[in-house]
């Protein structure tokens, strides 16, 4: 019998068609609760709001602001400050989001708002879909996993904003409520190495193979991984269902108790696996093949996860990929609102209610990336920040956002092209990163990471008395899986066990947690330092004046992009010694 829902879903999708056809009301109504609820807090004082909570006057007091700016409020805050700094309600604990700021993760305050958000968002997004691929009341096989928790100075714990959510109270009642509950036990998914967290997901999935409903990871190269690990442990999943007893490989005692708890000899299972598994021509549709009631695949498969869809494509075989929110650590921005859109297509309709959005003109992103073709840093002009209902179809703009969790007029950094408008809301394509350097999947590295990386590993060169002449980098996507490559060219020879200790140093180097979560979980292959031939960058140099770039205009591209086939062949001619780190093995 199914188990009566604890939530009314024509009341969701009713509640998201009132907020997204009169958008700019609610936009004024939700920045007037965010500035009353938090009108005492020393930011908004300081700036001398005065308790006005009108747009106009918001804009005209506060600035713009990057991570960078808040930095300083935040730290206090890190550090135990317990006054009104930056929000009313208390900060409950901090989220290290991707990216890195002077070397340093980033940062941000985490409160109940964003679990309240993150709940609505999941259960809105699962009402849209549920219209589409209604689901029964069963499980999900969710790759999903906690990340380490540390404790600040201030005694506030400070963990990845999925693990924030995943330990809030509200979560499992929240998954419960959307036929999402996860087959495996907590234990699993908090455990303390991602390897042994992922073979029980997996080994937990087959278990419950005929109740799952769908396949769900945050982002989609985390499904593709799964699967990738499937293809070589799979034997051993089917013989510790056939005996009923978890393999060794699992050394971690609180995952042993829990998944051991759910084993018991299912010879007729670990045959039927077995069979299918033979059959399968190069593991195509694995998917449905093994979980016969999923009825979808579902996690975030746009921006920089697209180049994983052909993998994914080929395990769902004949299963839809459907496309998950936009958001981030920050705040969340907006929902996909037609799941049966091929990721590649799929749009964001921006929730109202959920935080203040300006958006910023960006033009002539792309006459310049023209003129500049070493460069992938994009240079744009800028104009006034525009509300939410004023952004025209057909334009680029980087989202701005004031939300419940303290950030005022904060710029994300992404950039995004209106496409469309859903009722008067309007619907967001995500085009990428401002500023983004190196990423693979969740790894988020700028030009300032990659110096500072580059500053640190170097110094062992200084102690053999030897120079680093110059440096670039590229992401190598052709191995599987990819990997950082970072070139140097040095005024001599150095010795090869310096270059390797640099190597190592070097991927160490790189703080984004989304880098180091992934070289830990191998997702993202060991980081290749190469060494070049004295004078090739003045070989790029001359390249770059051959096509008509002035000299005084000349920067060196930090990061050299798979199209840039003339660069990268110079590069590669000119490679005289290559290493591979092993920091994470
Ligand atoms: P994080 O700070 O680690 O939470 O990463 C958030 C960033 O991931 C966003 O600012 C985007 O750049 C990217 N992102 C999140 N959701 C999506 C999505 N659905 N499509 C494309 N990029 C996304």
């Amino acid at each position: 019998m199914l188990e009566k829902k604890e939530f009314d879903i024509e009341k969701v999708i009713q509640e998201f068609e009132e907020v997204t056809k009169d958008a700019g009301r609610v936009q004024r109504e939700t920045l007037k609760k965010i500035l009353e609820e938090n009108a005492d807090t020393e930011y908004l004082q300081n700036f001398g709001l005065q308790g006005k909570t009108d747009p106009e006057s918001f804009k005209a007091c506060i600035p713009l602001v990057t991570h960078k700016d808040l930095e300083p409020y935040i730290q206090r805050i890190v550090d135990g400050d317990t006054s009104p700094v930056l929000t009313a309600k208390p900060v409950t604990s901090i989220s290290l989001s991707s990216g890195t700021t002077q070397g340093k993760p980033k940062y941000l305050p985490f409160n109940e708002e964003l679990v309240h958000s993150t709940m609505q968002v999941y259960r809105t997004s699962y009402a849209l879909r549920n219209r589409e691929f209604p689901i029964e009341n069963g499980k999900a096989l969710q790759f999903i996993y906690g990340s380490k928790q540390l404790i600040t100075k201030g005694g506030l714990t400070a963990t990845t904003a999925t693990t924030n959510v995943y330990s809030s109270k509200q979560f499992k009642s929240t998954m419960k409520d959307i036929s999402s509950r996860y087959c495996s036990p907590e234990e699993v998914i908090f455990g303390p190495d991602v390897h042994q967290s992922l073979y029980c997901h997996l080994l937990c999935g087959l278990i419950y193979a005929n109740e799952v409903q769908f396949i769900f990871s945050t982002f989609a190269y985390s499904i593709v991984h799964a699967f990738r690990t499937f293809e070589l442990v799979w034997e051993e999943l089917c013989t510790d269902i056939r005996e009923g007893v978890l393999s060794s490989r699992i050394t971690v005692p609180s995952i042993r108790k829990a998944v051991s708890n759910l084993l018991s000899p299912n010879p007729d299972l670990a045959d039927s696996i077995h069979r299918k598994c033979i059959n399968l021509s190069n593991w195509y549709g694995v998917i449905p093949e093994l979980w016969p009631n999923a009825k979808y695949v579902y996690g975030i498969m746009t921006g920089s996860m697209e180049p994983y869809l052909k993998k994914l494509r080929h395990y769902a075989g004949s299963l839809p990929l459907l496309s998950a929110e936009y958001g981030s650590s920050e705040g969340w921005i907006g929902i996909n609102t037609e799941p049966r859109m091929p990721p590649e297509e799929v749009t964001f309709a921006v929730l109202p209610d959920v935080a203040y959005f300006e958006f910023i003109p960006v033009k002539g992103r792309d006459e310049e990336q023209n003129l500049d073709r070493n460069s992938s840093t994009i240079h744009y002009k800028e104009s006034q920040p525009i509300g939410l209902t004023d952004v025209q179809v057909g334009e680029e703009y980087e989202v701005v956002f004031t939300n419940f969790a303290g950030l005022y007029r904060y710029r994300l950094g992404d950039i995004v092209r209106v496409v469309d408008f859903y009722n008067s809301t309007p619907k967001l394509k995500f085009v990428c990163r401002k500023n983004l350097l190196l990423n693979i999947n969740i790894d988020k590295n700028t030009e300032q990471d990659l110096q500072l990386a580059v500053e640190e590993a170097s110094k062992l060169l200084a102690a053999e008395k030897l120079e680093l002449v110059d440096y670039t980098s590229n992401v190598d996507m052709l191995t599987d899986p990819a990997h950082y490559v970072i070139y140097w060219e040095l005024n001599a020879d150095a010795n090869e066990d310096v270059l390797q200790s640099c190597c190592n140093n070097l991927d160490r180097a790189f703080l984004d947690p989304g880098y180091v979560g992934s070289r830990k979980s191998r997702s993202i292959g060991p980081l290749e330092l190469r060494i070049i031939r004295g004078g090739t960058f003045q070989k790029i140099l001359s390249h770059y004046l051959a096509l008509g770039g002035a000299l005084n205009q000349f920067k060196t591209s930090r990061c050299i992009s798979s199209s840039n086939a003339t660069v990268l062949q110079i590069l590669c001619s000119n490679s005289i010694s290559s290493f591979f780190s092993t920091a994470y093995d």
